[in-house]
């Protein structure tokens, strides 16, 4: 029996990086995957169905879910993992790069979990897994407003779990430490190996990696886990 055999799971900014791994394992384990994401895509593995939204949008995520209800009469796991970062300072930040970074982050998580909790709420069943970061847990210098939206959907994840806990919905937040994805390949080597270097297991993870907590987390085997926060660093935040 396939681990996620017969689950109905979305999961955002799946084009590519964490989010592209996590897709393509659920999909390996039986469940019937959306993997949702900003630009068009072409190439996506026959077996899961990949659709266009900005997670952002209000109105595209009533649209998907929507979607996906009249497809299937069900939502068992929603993966927000859509997420972006800006190296502007603290001085140099515009407003409109601050509401960017918060509107992703932040708001597209929540407006997620609102779009999809009235139909675990009906059938007492849901998991719901939100990609935070070791920045939600611990910063450095150079990325305030990425830290304020990882701390964000840190605690927002808690605050959650809590309101839902009767509904039998389970809400995770998911914390990666340094992996080589598109995201961290584009960013300057320098400040790559220095998080590495700080890194105890002395390397990068992989979107793999990351995506076997989420399958485990997405899984009936983490059934009396909410309002944790699952860490994926190499010994990161532990020193
Ligand atoms: P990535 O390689 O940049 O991939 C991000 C994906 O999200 C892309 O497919 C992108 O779409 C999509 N996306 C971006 N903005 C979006 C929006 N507004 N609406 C919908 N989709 C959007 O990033 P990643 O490294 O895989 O990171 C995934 C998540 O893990 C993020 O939340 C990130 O903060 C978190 N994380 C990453 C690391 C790391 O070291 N990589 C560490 C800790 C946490 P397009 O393909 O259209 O650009």
């Amino acid at each position: 029996m396939r681990r996620l055999e017969g689950k109905v799971a979305l999961i955002t900014g799946a084009g590519r990086g964490i989010g592209r791994s996590i897709a393509e394992t659920f999909a390996r384990e039986g469940a019937i995957t959306y993997a949702l994401s900003r630009a068009a895509k072409e190439d996506f593995p026959a077996g899961i169905n990949y659709r266009q939204l900005e997670v952002a949008d209000e109105n595209g995520w009533k649209k998907i879910v929507a979607e996906v209800i009249s497809a299937h009469g069900k939502i068992d796991v929603l993966v927000n993992n859509a997420g972006i970062i800006s190296y502007d300072g603290i001085e140099e930040m515009t407003l409109e790069t601050w509401n960017h970074i918060v509107g992703v982050n932040q708001t597209g998580v929540w407006l997620g979990m609102r779009e999809v909790m009235p139909h675990m709420k009906k059938v007492k069943q849901g998991s719901i897994i939100n990609v935070s970061s070791i920045w939600g847990n611990a910063a450095v210098s150079g990325a305030h407003a990425y830290h304020a939206t990882k701390g964000a959907v840190r605690n927002m994840s808690k605050a959650a779990a809590i309101s839902h806990a009767a509904d039998n919905v389970r809400i995770n937040s998911l914390h990666p430490g340094f992996i080589l994805t598109p995201l961290t390949e584009a960013q300057d080597p320098d400040v790559n190996a220095w998080v590495v270097s700080r890194t105890p297991l002395g390397r990068a993870g992989t979107g793999q990696e990351v995506a076997n907590c989420a399958l485990f987390l997405a899984s009936d085997e983490s059934s009396f886990m909410t309002g944790s926060e699952l860490v994926v660093d190499g010994g990161y935040l532990a020193q």
